[in-house]
């Protein structure tokens, strides 16, 4: 059996779990630059408020309902989707790490699986007091068929038995089915498919034909037949990319250099992340109506100091003194796990290398992100996202923890 953990209005929860104040409260999540509503709870949605709104335009209803508003704070909700996971790790011996809130985990061969779906819940719940929903079932479609039926009742649902699953199936709507797009939806309710339940009715080999195997394979795990088994290890990234807007147009090349520097100690952090390396760095320099870029190869490295300098000349590269800037970009190819990379003989500063970022991270770690980091690349504000209802990094930074008073 397989269960799908999804956290509940993920984002939102996550702002609230330092704030006990905000509970019951409607809130919204806004985009990079504070320019649109990006995630809300249900208690905003009752209000009329939806996701793709512009902050500015619904101003009027976060106000007259007492909506809570934030910046997007990905720091705290990277750090708090990792503590879900690592909880299920604990909870089951496979986990599929599906997006930032979801994971399909390996149940089979667990007993009394409806006890021990509220036991998943109530660990993460204790752990990190983020609520969740889970549903299981046979196969990974069928348990996002649960999952999605588990939100209703904000619990777990298990669909165990042949009669259970068809109950659950002829209450999903065909466009509510995981992977079936908007075009593919229309066209089966033109044809008078309106749930899940009339989907599987369909003859395969209709189903192969105009929905290519894609939809037969979902037929065929609605049909409580696995087609998908987790995937459990963690795809290294093809590309990194780490780009920010100005929030005026920029002139001068220290002020960029110092932006392209900080956007790529983060696109490293990323890179060291997933234990991979570098061979390929490319930098990109936008003004109005004018875009240029510069590419370089190197000997595979995830040693912040020579990416940085090898983006600050690309970038001296492509630089002109006569135009304003309003964007700049860092890319990262050519990713490979550490692992059999290549050695460069000719560098016999490896090692050395090696230890000290090791340290750094260690302290980066401990004490939050860029506690220590290249001079190169000082934080500014004039560049940086526009960010004005950030929460602060609870779980990251030590000034930012929360401080218990005992009484
Ligand atoms: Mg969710």
């Amino acid at each position: 059996m397989i269960g799908l953990v999804d956290c509940q209005s993920f984002y939102c929860s996550c702002e609230s779990v330092f704030r006990p104040d905000l509970k019951g409260k409607p809130i919204v999540v806004l985009s990079n630059n504070d320019h649109w509503i990006i995630a809300l709870n249900s208690k905003a949605k009752n209000l009329g408020l939806k996701r793709g709104l512009k902050f500015k335009e619904s101003r009027h209803i976060i106000e007259n309902g007492n909506v809570e508003f934030f910046s997007s704070n990905y720091t705290l909700y990277n750090d708090m989707s990792w503590r879900v996971m690592e909880t299920l790790k604990d909870l089951s011996p496979r986990v599929e790490i599906y997006s930032i809130d979801e994971a399909f985990i390996d149940l089979s061969g667990f007993k009394n699986l409806a006890a021990y779906g509220e036991t998943i819940r109530h660990t993460i719940k204790r752990q990190t007091l983020l609520p969740t929903t889970i549903g299981i079932a046979p196969t990974k479609s069928l348990a996002k068929v649960a999952q999605r039926l588990a939100k209703k009742v904000d619990g777990s649902l298990i669909l165990d038995t042949p009669g259970n699953i068809s109950k659950a199936l002829v209450l999903t709507p065909v466009k509510d089915l995981w992977g079936i797009g908007s075009a593919y939806a229309k066209r089966l309710l033109s044809g008078g498919i309106e749930t899940a339940a009339d989907f599987i009715k369909v003859p395969e080999w209709i189903v192969k034909k105009e929905m290519t195997s894609a939809g037969w394979m979902l037929q065929r795990e609605l049909k409580g037949i696995p087609m998908a088994d987790l995937k459990v290890e963690v795809n290294p990234r093809k590309g990194i990319i780490s780009a920010r807007q100005f929030r005026s147009p920029v002139k001068e090349l220290s002020i960029i250099n110092e932006a392209i520097s900080y956007y790529t100690e983060l696109a490293v952090e990323k890179l060291r992340k997933q234990n991979c390396t570098t061979n390929s760095i490319s930098v990109s320099l936008e003004a109005s109506g004018r875009a240029r870029h510069a590419s370089a190869e190197t000997a595979p490295t995830d040693y912040l100091p020579d990416i940085i300098s090898v983006a600050k000349a690309l970038l001296k590269k492509i630089y002109s003194h006569e135009f304003e800037y309003w964007r700049t970009t860092i890319f990262l190819f050519g990713i490979e796990p550490v692992i059999g990379k290549q050695i460069n003989f000719f560098d016999d500063n490896n090692s050395k290398k090696g230890y000290l970022i090791k340290r750094v991270d260690e302290i980066n770690d401990k004490y939050g992100q860029h506690t220590i980091h290249p001079c190169a690349s000082e934080f500014r504000d004039d560049w940086g996202m526009h960010r004005e209802y950030l929460s602060p990094n609870y779980t990251t930074r030590l000034k930012d923890f929360p401080v218990v008073h005992a009484l």
